[in-house]
């Protein structure tokens, strides 16, 4: 959760992972799609990222990733190529979760690795730094549309003028 308020702080959806092997820290992460423009800068990419160097390999046995989010595909499908052991997260994602929401990839049957899950984890903590960043996201946006709405004939005012001067004796 203190990773995920690194995200929030930098305008980012707040999540934050960590990837731990027998009680060490090998990666760590928080959301930074939109600061990099990459759409795959989630914070379990980050941490599964760093803990490949840390570890000079590019599986993760015996290896617990806790994020305060439930996965997305992409973050799912990268759990399940690191044969990462075991997954612990916090709010479930109705919309886009692919541990047991949406899809369940993690503990797919036909896929080479299951992982196993514990979810709900500090579930109502994480899903309230989240529901706060969106609510405070919102409240910003509609700030900063009636700001622009209340500016509006102001600048507008000029421009029409000049069309209209320009416009007929031109043509
Ligand atoms: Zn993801």
């Amino acid at each position: 959760m203190q990773l995920a308020a690194r995200a929030e702080a930098a305008g980012e959806v707040p999540v934050g992972a960590v990837l731990i092997k027998d009680g060490q820290v090998l990666g760590e992460g928080w959301n930074l799609s939109i600061c990099r423009h990459d759409p795959t800068a989630h914070a379990e990419i980050q941490a599964i990222r760093q803990a490949g160097s840390a570890l000079q390999n590019y599986r993760m046995p015996d290896c617990t990733l806790y994020v305060t989010l439930e996965p997305c595909a992409m973050c799912a499908g990268a759990l399940v190529h690191s044969r990462v052991q075991r997954l612990v997260f916090g709010a479930t994602d109705l919309k886009a979760g692919a541990c047991g929401s949406v899809v369940d990839l993690v503990r797919h049957p036909q896929l080479n690795h299951q992982l196993e899950v514990q979810s709900g984890v500090l579930a109502e903590a994480c899903a309230a730094q989240l529901s706060g960043f969106f609510q405070k996201r919102r409240a910003e946006q509609k700030a900063l549309k009636q700001q622009k709405n209340s500016a509006l004939p102001a600048e507008t005012q000029p421009q029409i003028s000049t069309a209209a001067q320009s416009g007929d004796v031109a043509s």
